[in-house]
């Protein structure tokens, strides 16, 4: 009887070992896992960062050269990389304790703008966000509308999100954002254009979509066309409508925060509607990723207005990690870009029709909208 419980404690302790060996394994691996993962991603952040160098560079010295073929001494002015950093910030921030009037333009440099922001990228669901965002500001309107009693808003600001199964970065973008947008006491609402369908994703044509929607609420002074998954670093970083067009993102944590390269317009990106409306919007041909940006950058170009940045630190993003399952590359890109100048006046806000499905929750408008190619047929150009 002894020997047989001792062969069955001897039997416990062994399969205690296996377990617990099992186990071990497993959280090694995972760790393992993790670690390789984050590596690759670093990895990868760093080779888009490398490779944007390398044609940075490139561009700078092809400018150079270019420049120096055809000025007449070889000493014309030289290529500031670096003019979008130029807007200094002239005026001091208000001091703690300023008071306003309900009755006047509330200011710009507000004292509740105290810089540098925390960034939560914990995940949290839209109904935890709702209750604890409408507690804190009961005055919040359906479909997100708000704006401030203690002043007259300076500008009316559309923030536009387009939007495809993203559904875990939402309500972090809108615990994140909001409050600041607040601070800035900015009048403002959320319109989340979501692409149904089954094409490619087309960032650009959901802006022109979210736009036309947008107009029909109120008459906005402002688009800020918004990634879900960058979060502002700064809440200096003042999202009315100064100074535009205005390119907000312009350090990402991905990218080292260095701009990429200097035509850049990606991420977070602001235009007055007046601008918006002529350059003819974006285009809607870019199906996938990559591209329409640059053509907005483009077409800004070609209207003659210079994009502004937002001053050092205040412009750093960060980004919430994700993967590009099942979204292609737009490889067509380059060649659209080669005749941004042409197809600016066939493709845009004047080519586009479509059915939207509208709905207003707490925080923002859901536009639905199913795209597809024959909803913005492109004259020959
Ligand atoms: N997006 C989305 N679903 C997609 C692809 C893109 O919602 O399947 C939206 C989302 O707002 C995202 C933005 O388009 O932040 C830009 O796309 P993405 O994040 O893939 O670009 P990247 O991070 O590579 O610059
Ligand atoms: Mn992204």
């Amino acid at each position: 009887y002894q020997c047989r419980v001792n062969c069955l404690a001897e039997k416990n302790r062994k399969m205690l070992c296996i377990l617990s060996f099992s186990l071990f394994a497993d959280i090694f691996s995972c760790l393992f896992l993790t670690l390789c993962s984050t590596y690759v991603f670093m990895v990868q952040a760093r080779g888009i960062q490398i490779r944007e160098n390398v044609k940075n560079i490139g561009a700078q010295v092809l400018e150079q050269v270019v420049r120096g073929a055809y000025s007449i001494n070889g000493t014309d002015y030289s290529y500031d990389f670096n003019e979008s950093e130029s807007d200094a910030p002239s005026t001091t921030y208000l001091p703690e304790g300023f008071t306003y009037l309900p009755s006047q333009v509330c200011p710009e440099k507000l004292p509740s703008m105290k810089g540098r922001l925390e960034v939560n990228m914990s995940e949290i669901s839209l109904e935890e966000v709702e209750r604890s965002l409408l507690e804190r500001e009961p005055t919040m309107a359906l479909g997100g509308f708000w704006k401030p009693k203690d002043c007259l808003p300076r500008w009316k600001v559309a923030i536009l999100v387009p939007f495809r199964n993203r559904h875990e970065h939402l309500p972090i973008l809108l615990r994140h954002l909001v409050p600041v947008l607040q601070k800035q006491r900015l009048q403002f609402a959320f319109y989340v254009i979501e692409q149904g369908g089954t094409e490619p994703f087309n960032r650009a044509m959901l802006f022109n979509v979210g736009y036309k929607e947008a107009i029909k609420d109120l008459d906005w002074d402002c688009l800020i066309f918004h990634d879900v998954d960058h979060l502002m670093e700064n809440d200096r970083n003042y999202y009315g409508c100064t100074d535009m067009p205005r390119h907000f993102a312009v350090k990402l944590d991905k990218y080292s925060y260095m701009l990429p390269y200097n035509e850049f317009f990606g991420g977070v990106s602001g235009l007055m509607v007046k601008q918006f409306k002529r350059i003819n919007g974006f285009p809607n041909a870019f199906w996938g990723w990559g591209g329409e940006d640059d053509d907005l950058w483009n077409r800004v170009q070609f209207a003659n207005y210079s994009v502004s940045r937002p001053y050092g630190d205040l412009g750093r993003y960060m980004s919430i990690p994700h993967h590009h399952r099942g979204e292609a590359q737009f490889l067509g890109r380059y060649s659209l870009l080669r005749h941004s100048k042409e197809r600016q006046k066939v493709d845009g806000l004047n080519n586009l029709n479509y059915s939207p499905l509208i709905s207003r929750s707490r925080l923002f408008t859901n536009i639905t909208v199913s795209l597809s190619r024959k909803l913005a047929p492109v004259a020959d150009y």
